[in-house]
This record gives structure tokens, C-alpha cells and sequence, in this order.
């Protein structure tokens, strides 16, 4: 698929909105990402995953990794379709933990997946966590770098989909100095 088939696969689902939106952090964007809509739809989860799996098969893994919850649902795809398992973290007392028994060999190969990748601070605390529980973290993978390819994790990086999206702040932002109205994404309309 290409880049832009991709993108349609996001738009159809309202993944992938474009107008003038105010995020959780207060910043206001011309593009608002939300991957849980189009992981919904197991049939385009599985078809996503794929072809990120595909272009993370060299890396010989055998485990697939990520930091829950948004990642959870792309490492089982991605792990159905390199044929390994997937695992995935949990915050506890704020701090990224294995639990539910799960558990990796000294050294084994693992890849970190996530829907989104946003910042390095939060995917740096999920490699680290995999690292302490033996991993030999090779590689990362996303379906969408928010970054625009700008994220350096310090390993191999490869997303379906490179967005650049501009965050501005309220008094800068030139969607409201155009009088766009802003929405909240993901909250029902108040009046
Ligand atoms: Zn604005």
C-alpha cells in the first residue's frame, strides 16, 4: 500500500481528522490521530499490522513488545503476522512494569511496536523497561510517527505513515486567528 492508500484507510475510520482541534495538552492542531478507531475494525488492524510487520521481518525477532494500551492491539497483529509472540507493559505506581507473568530470555530479539509514536521521552521508558527484563530491543515500529521521522529512539525506526503535525499554542495559533472554530476530538460536543 502507499502512503496515501494508507492514509484513506485512516481517514475512512475518523482515525485521522483534519480540521483545527484543541488536544488534551491544551495545544490546538490542524490534525488529530487516533488509532483505536481504526484498530476497531480487526480486518484493517490486521492488514495495518502486516505491512509494518513486513518491514520489520529482517530483524528476526521473537518477541513483539508494547507499552499498553495503545500498542497492545498492534503487537498482536504484528506478532500474527511475523508468527512470534507479543507482550506488553503496564504502568504501576507511574512506572512502565511487566506483570501478568510475562517474561523475556536473556538477550532475546525483540521488536517495540506502538500505534504512535509521539515523543522520545515516553517510548525511551518502554525500551528501557523491556531492557531490564533482558531484551535485546532491535528495532521499532509504529503505524503512524507523529514526529515526522524526527523521533530519535537510538534504534532502527520504521512507521507506515510520517505525519508532521504542527501543535501550536492557543495565542499563537493561525487556525484561530482565521476564526476556525476548534473541537475537542474523542469528547461529546458541549454546549
Ligand atoms: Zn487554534
Amino acid at each position: 500500500m502507499t502512503e496515501n492508500e494508507l492514509l484513506d484507510v485512516f481517514r475512512k475510520s475518523s482515525a485521522l481528522l483534519e480540521g483545527h482541534f484543541i488536544l488534551s495538552s491544551g495545544l490546538h492542531s490542524d490534525r488529530y490521530v487516533q488509532c483505536a478507531l481504526v484498530l476497531q475494525h480487526p480486518r484493517l488492524a490486521e492488514q495495518l499490522c502486516s505491512e509494518l510487520a513486513g518491514k520489520l521481518r529482517h530483524l528476526g525477532v521473537s518477541v513483539v513488545a508494547a507499552p499498553a494500551l495503545g500498542g497492545v492491539l498492534v503487537a498482536h497483529e504484528v506478532a500474527r503476522a511475523l508468527g512470534v509472540r507479543s507482550i506488553f507493559t503496564e504502568r504501576q505506581d507511574g512506572q512502565m512494569t511487566l506483570r501478568r507473568g510475562f517474561s523475556l530470555e536473556p538477550g532475546e530479539p525483540t521488536l517495540l511496536v506502538d500505534d504512535l509514536i509521539t515523543t522520545v521521552f515516553s517510548t525511551h521508558y518502554t525500551i528501557q523497561c523491556f531492557e531490564h527484563a533482558g531484551a535485546k530491543v532491535l528495532g521499532a515500529g509504529s503505524l503512524i510517527d507523529r514526529s515526522g521521522g524526527t523521533a530519535d529512539l537510538g534504534l532502527p525506526k520504521t512507521s507506515l505513515i510520517n505525519l508532521k503535525i504542527e501543535n501550536y499554542k492557543p495565542e499563537e495559533c493561525p487556525l484561530c486567528k482565521a476564526g476556525i472554530p476548534a473541537v475537542k476530538p474523542g469528547s461529546r460536543a458541549k454546549k
